[in-house]
């Protein structure tokens, strides 16, 4: 799920955080994993069985009878890419944009992870134009969200977004997220830990224009979780991903203070930011879709370094801000 606004927090939702620095970080595990260029890795990837993917489920039939009950006399039924779009929402740049993203999303998934989601997409966004709507749709579904726009069941094959409150870049950010949940199930399973499958929702939905996606660059699409998780670590915060790696989803995103969310999201930009760490997150990635089971220890052993050089390291790169040229890990 994505948390509507950053102020909305304070109403119960939680957020992770992570920081890194240029230093130089000594590799202290004897089995690091190979670092290899990024285009032979992103090839070598993709041949890896993606055993742990699951193919996507056809939408509930209850689901679908909810929704169209509560938009009756207003439900357009369409399509967003090669999704189902139950909506109520008229704005046909928002239509046009929401098939853009859609149908770009896998392609997006093995380019910036290495992560090639098993069989076609399928199953249905419901986009509800009122609040009290998309309220009543989540109650239906035994869910309360208070202070979200948006939330997927892939088990169910679903996607529900309110348009009645975030602006449409918000929108678009919030559906590109969902939807990467969705694609997540048919790459990497279901069960993963939630900074992983928040951080990689993020990782493409933050991107989100009604362009198309934007490349995944510094603090580009993510400026204001970077700016808030910066200042609480300016406040002396220490980051403790070893801690937030471990959590789940009953202990994610737990507090009002909780920066679990945001975290999550920066964590997978500075794996990503540097050639050698990338290729060491997504060589880790792909055995998740081989069929490993993550764990919190295994992460450490793939990226080669302790939780306390990784704590600082990747406190010094939130610290250091957006403009911080890449640089060797
Ligand atoms: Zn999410």
């Amino acid at each position: 799920m994505r948390k509507l606004l950053i102020a909305l927090a304070a109403l119960g939702a939680g957020v992770c955080l992570f920081l890194a620095a240029a230093l130089a970080l000594e590799l202290l595990e004897p089995e690091p994993a190979p670092v290899l260029p990024e285009p032979a890795l992103a090839e070598a990837v993709a041949e890896v069985p993606a055993r742990a993917g699951l193919e996507a489920r056809e939408t509930a039939p209850e689901v679908l009878e909810t929704a169209r009950r509560l938009l009756e006399g207003r439900v357009r039924e369409t399509g967003c890419g090669p999704y189902r779009l139950l909506t109520d929402v008229t704005d046909p740049t928002l239509i046009e944009a929401c098939g853009r993203l859609a149908s770009a999303l896998d392609g997006a998934l093995v380019e910036r992870y290495g992560l090639k989601p098993v069989g076609e997409p399928r199953g249905t966004v419901v986009l509800f134009g009122r609040r009290a709507d998309f309220r009543a749709f989540a109650e239906a579904d035994g869910r309360v969200r208070q202070g979200y726009a948006g939330y997927s069941s892939g088990v169910r094959g679903y996607v529900a977004l309110c348009a009645d409150g975030p602006e449409r870049d918000e929108l678009l950010r919030t559906l590109a997220h969902e939807l990467t949940h969705l694609a997540l199930r048919r790459s990497l399973g279901e069960g993963l830990p939630p900074w992983l499958s928040e951080g990689l929702a993020d990782g493409i939905g933050d991107t989100a224009t009604a362009g198309g996606f934007i490349p995944l660059e510094g603090w580009k699409g993510v400026e204001g979780p970077a700016r808030r998780l910066q200042g609480i670590y300016s406040t002396g915060r220490e980051p403790d991903l070893e801690k937030l790696v471990g959590h789940d989803r009953s202990s994610f995103d737990r507090g009002t203070a909780s920066v679990d969310y945001e975290a999550s999201a920066l964590l997978v930009r500075y794996l990503l930011a540097e050639p050698g760490r990338a290729a060491r997150f997504r060589a880790y990635l792909a055995a998740l879709a081989s069929g490993d089971k993550s764990s919190v220890q295994g992460l450490r052993q793939a990226l080669g370094v302790t939780w306390q050089e990784l704590d600082h390291s990747f406190g010094s790169w939130v610290a250091a801000g957006p403009d911080r040229p890449v640089t060797a890990s």
